[in-house]
């Protein structure tokens, strides 16, 4: 791993400065990809922009810059990007300050600002250093998510093409799973979250799962395409719609993928889940009402939040029992023992006092167990 400081003229910055729909946006000399396509649509506000060059036409310092050095000798900005984009776009004469374009400023004052000179951390390394290292340092100007992190270790015509499909306002992974899949396209969460379900699925070059999302990154980094990503992607929707055929508000967010991986091959019948989902919905005992998706599935009450007896509640069935286990009929004090429902909820059985005692921690156990 290595780092180091290095002092960057806006001259050197600005050679071959081209912002085109193919490139995306590069410079130093065509070495620096400023933007690389598809990346963040942000729109710096141009107060902003105008304090950046303001700053700049002073001779102040700006914040340092981070740039990723690749293996082919050229960069990538990690940080910085909006300040950089900024100042280019002023020299080429996109917008003016205090009404004043770059071509029309004095000679002297151009020099000045060609021979500016901007602080930038060039590091280099392996791909886990490189991660290590930018969740360090990732305090300065925008904080980065862990996927536009991922993204900066990574970046190759895989992720460019993964980046098509699920990175921008819009994009076709936004208009087919929008209604189930929470997240930005453009802050990478979309993205995240599908790389998030297909990890566990597929295996290593050593046929292992893989162990996370950046090895899985790290093998398809110089795929030409996504494809595979995608067409996973729909698969997880699709199975959702045709499993849950009545949408609900509900089923926005939960990790569709992990269950659609766990229960793809299995032979549900969408009419009588619906059934079931609409009786949960409506029961009272049910407090988490978006794990009932996953309840269906699994059985596993946790995924409910069942309502439980409150600490007045115990406090009043323990006094009714004069301390006594009725279980084992010893007698305890209340931090001794657990609340339960005599009935239990899957047999019908309410959160009310009617069907409440308290249990020695030992039997409750052992009535658990049963
Ligand atoms: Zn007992």
């Amino acid at each position: 791993m290595q780092i180091e400081l290095t002092n960057i003229t806006i001259r050197d910055l600005y050679n071959g400065y081209k912002d085109t729909a193919e490139d995306g946006v590069k410079g130093f000399g065509g070495k620096l990809d400023i933007r690389p396509q598809y990346q963040r649509e942000f729109v710096y506000k141009e107060k902003q922009r105008n304090a950046v060059i303001d700053t700049v036409m002073k001779g102040f310092p700006l914040n340092i810059m981070y740039w990723v050095k690749r293996e082919d000798g050229t960069f990538e900005v990690l940080d910085g990007q909006q300040r950089t984009i900024s100042i280019c776009q002023f020299i080429k004469g996109d917008f003016s300050v205090n009404y004043q374009y770059f071509h029309n400023l004095p000679q002297d004052k151009q020099v000045q600002i060609l021979d500016y000179s901007l602080t930038v951390y060039q590091c280099e390394g392996t791909d886990s250093e490189k991660l290590e290292w930018f969740k360090t340092i990732n305090i300065a100007g925008e904080k980065l998510t862990e996927q536009e992190l991922r993204n900066a270790v990574y970046a190759g015509t895989w992720l460019s093409d993964a980046k098509r499909k699920f990175s921008k306002t819009g994009c076709i992974a936004s208009s087919l799973g929008d209604k189930y899949v929470k997240g930005s396209p453009i802050r990478q969460e979309l993205l995240e979250t599908v790389l998030s379900w297909i990890f566990p699925t597929e295996k290593d070059r050593q046929g292992n799962p893989h162990q996370s999302i950046e090895s899985y990154m790290a093998l398809h980094q110089q795929d030409e395409h996504a494809t595979k990503l995608w067409a996973y992607f729909e698969s997880v929707i699709n199975w959702v719609k045709n499993t849950f055929t009545e949408y609900r508000k509900e089923m926005k967010g939960l990790d569709w993928g992990l269950l659609y991986n766990q229960f793809k091959e299995a032979d549900l019948n969408p009419k009588t889940l619906e059934i079931e989902i609409k009786k949960l919905m409506e029961d009272d005992e049910v407090s988490k009402k978006s794990g009932i998706y996953a309840y269906v599935l699994t059985k596993d009450e946790r995924y409910l939040n069942l309502r439980a007896f409150t600490d007045k509640d115990k406090r009043i069935l323990f006094e009714r029992q004069n301390g006594i286990c009725p279980h084992c009929k010893e007698t305890f004090g209340l931090n001794e023992m657990e609340a339960d429902h005599i009935m239990p909820w899957s047999q019908g059985g309410k959160t009310d006092l009617g069907n409440g005692q308290m249990l020695c921690k030992a039997c409750n156990r052992r009535k658990s167990d049963k």
